[in-house]
């Protein structure tokens, strides 16, 4: 499959410095920052800087630096935020099924309180 990446997506325009964020996190390959909606006490996002439209796209394309620095960033973030003990969830939308509203990869970390069930039918 043929990934086609739009520059003009909200993180795009963050990761240029043209639409502000809260950051939690900012490391070579990586930047975390809270969700503007947030549905948990911690809801933060962790996108990569590279041109990656989902998790598979990333996974396939990204260099291992780019993997191992967005890998430990989630974990990095888990350990600043303190979620560890109680638990906590990564979820990664993808596509028209996964309801992907942004189209740059973005794994959401949430935590802070009991999230339910994983899914529930739409
Ligand atoms: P998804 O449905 O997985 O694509 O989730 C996109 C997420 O991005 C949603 O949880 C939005 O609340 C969040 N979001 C959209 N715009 C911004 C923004 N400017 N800053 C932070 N989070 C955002």
């Amino acid at each position: 499959m043929a990934y086609q990446y739009d520059d003009q997506n909200v993180f795009a325009k963050i990761l240029r410095g043209e639409i502000p964020n809260d950051t939690v996190l900012e490391t070579e390959h990586s930047l975390a920052f809270r969700d503007i909606r947030p549905q948990a006490p911690l809801h933060v996002l962790v996108i990569p800087k590279g041109p990656y439209v989902t998790f598979d796209h990333f996974a396939q394309e990204a260099s291992e630096a780019e993997i191992v620095d967005y890998v430990r960033a989630v974990g990095q973030v888990c350990s600043m935020e303190g979620v560890a003990v109680d638990g906590w969830r990564l979820i990664a939308n993808a596509g028209q099924n996964g309801v992907q509203e942004v189209p740059h990869l973005h794994v959401h970390i949430l935590g802070g309180r009991v999230l339910g069930r994983m899914l529930e039918r739409a």
